[in-house]
């Protein structure tokens, strides 16, 4: 979600993007307020620019996303050399702002909600990049304790279906062969009738698209429309992202998550059941507010009984502004027992995706090539259907196409193979 925010951001400027701030005219720092971390890692960035506005008094420099739009005009007392908050629905109005800050040499706050044109500016994209993001929805309808989003992203706000469509065939045009929909509740998305099933057919018609996927689906908006869909739609990758949060029904309940345990198992069972090698990767909170050990045993006991692709576990971190934050203090976890549990918790995940990427070994999988890896030009490296990452030697020109590799080796975060055609 950020990273395509931040992929807005520059369209909206049109500006050529430097890697070298003391050479940039603007910076602008887009930031997560997920957790308090995320929130600190905004200000200790801003901090970096301050020498490189004292020496380039010309500089632009900015805050944009959740941080910006939680704390406001605060932001601007708080840091001297800021010159302007961008919420997160006011990035249309980018140019605007930065041509008054450079006309009138003031500071300024945009953060209202009140903005009709919420998709109108489509995300930069590097040219030869096969994989791309379109953003379907804005907002959240839901109201789980733990969570800032609703606050800081406003209500659901779905974009319309032809709106989407169009953003897909212009980036398939430009040769990207995988779109990945995004959305806070991805699946709840609906426009003028249609749900997110339908969007799937329709995107399943979009002629030189290879891949859909997904991000965030809620457990509760899987329907038997989405499962019929993901079914009949042969682009569709079987792997789902489908954050749990927790295995007891207590914390569940107290996170206002809508689902029990039994819910969520059933609802693995019937995607399972619908396409057999689909895979799932999950999210957990830890050290909820009230969870007991018998509570975090439960989790456990889940983590074994669905042995999840991957999962991403977070510590509870209170955020400002949410019901959770307000529990009574002895409700708190101690921060030395939440990091028992979490280590716990990620030490089982650890075997368990090992164990998975292992028994890939000598399948072949079908690869989306994305460009060479990380570390070594020789090595290319792409995307399995199921989301794996896959490495192996092979020419260059193969980057955009999909092709058959066996896999040969199951390490902790990728796979490695040899190209079979
Ligand atoms: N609706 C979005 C939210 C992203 S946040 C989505 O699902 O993509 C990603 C994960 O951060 C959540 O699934 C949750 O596990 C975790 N999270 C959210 N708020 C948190 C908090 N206050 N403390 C700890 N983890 C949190």
């Amino acid at each position: 979600m950020n990273e395509y925010d931040s992929d807005r951001i520059k369209n909206a400027i049109d500006a050529e993007p430097t890697d070298d701030p003391k050479k940039a005219d603007i910076i602008i720092v887009n930031t997560c307020a997920i957790r308090d971390k995320a929130d600190q890692k905004a200000f200790s960035s801003l901090g970096k620019y301050k020498h490189i506005k004292a020496n380039n008094p010309d500089a632009i420099v900015g805050i944009a996303g959740c941080v910006a739009q939680l704390y406001g005009d605060k932001l601007l007392k708080k840091i001297p050399h800021l010159d302007f908050v961008l919420g997160t629905r006011s990035i249309p109005k980018l140019p605007e702002i930065i041509s008054k800050i450079e006309r009138d040499k003031r500071r300024t706050v945009e953060t209202s909600y009140d903005l009709e044109e919420l998709f109108e500016v489509e995300p930069y994209h590097k040219e030869g990049k096969v994989t791309a993001f379109v953003s379907v929805q804005q907002g959240c309808n839901k109201r789980c304790t733990y969570c800032i989003v609703p606050q800081v992203r406003g209500d659901e706000v779905n974009r319309p279906l032809n709106d989407i469509l169009r953003e897909t065939t212009n980036l398939v045009n430009k040769g990207v062969r995988e779109i990945t929909f995004i959305g806070q509740t991805v699946n709840s998305w609906k426009h003028d009738g249609n749900k997110f099933g339908d969007l799937i057919r329709a995107a399943g018609d979009v002629e030189g698209l290879e891949r859909i996927r997904f991000t965030t689906s809620y457990p509760r908006d899987i329907t038997k429309r989405m499962i019929d869909a993901m079914k009949d739609v042969p682009q569709v990758c079987h792997h789902l992202h489908l954050p749990v949060q927790s295995g007891s029904n207590n914390v569940l309940s107290n996170m206002k998550r809508t689902y029990t345990r039994e819910w969520y198992v059933d609802t693995i069972l019937r995607l399972k059941d619908a396409l057999p090698d689909i895979t799932i990767s999950t999210d957990i909170i830890i050290g909820f507010p009230g969870e007991t050990d018998r509570d975090f045993q439960d989790t456990m006991s889940l983590m074994k009984e669905i042995e999840f692709e991957s999962s991403y576990s977070f510590k509870f971190s209170p955020r400002p502004g949410t019901v959770a934050a307000e529990y009574a203090e002895e409700e708190t976890v101690k921060a030395d027992i939440a990091s028992v549990r979490l280590s716990e918790l990620q030490a089982f995940q650890k075997d368990i995706t090992e164990k998975k990427n292992l028994s890939r070994v000598g399948q072949i999988e079908k690869v989306l090539v994305e460009g060479e890896s990380r570390n070594d030009p020789d090595v290319l490296s792409g995307r399995t259907d199921h989301n794996r990452i896959l490495n192996f030697n092979g020419a260059k020109d193969l980057v955009g196409k999909t092709v058959k590799v066996k896999v040969t080796e199951g390490l902790l975060n990728s796979l490695r193979g040899e190209l079979i055609i």
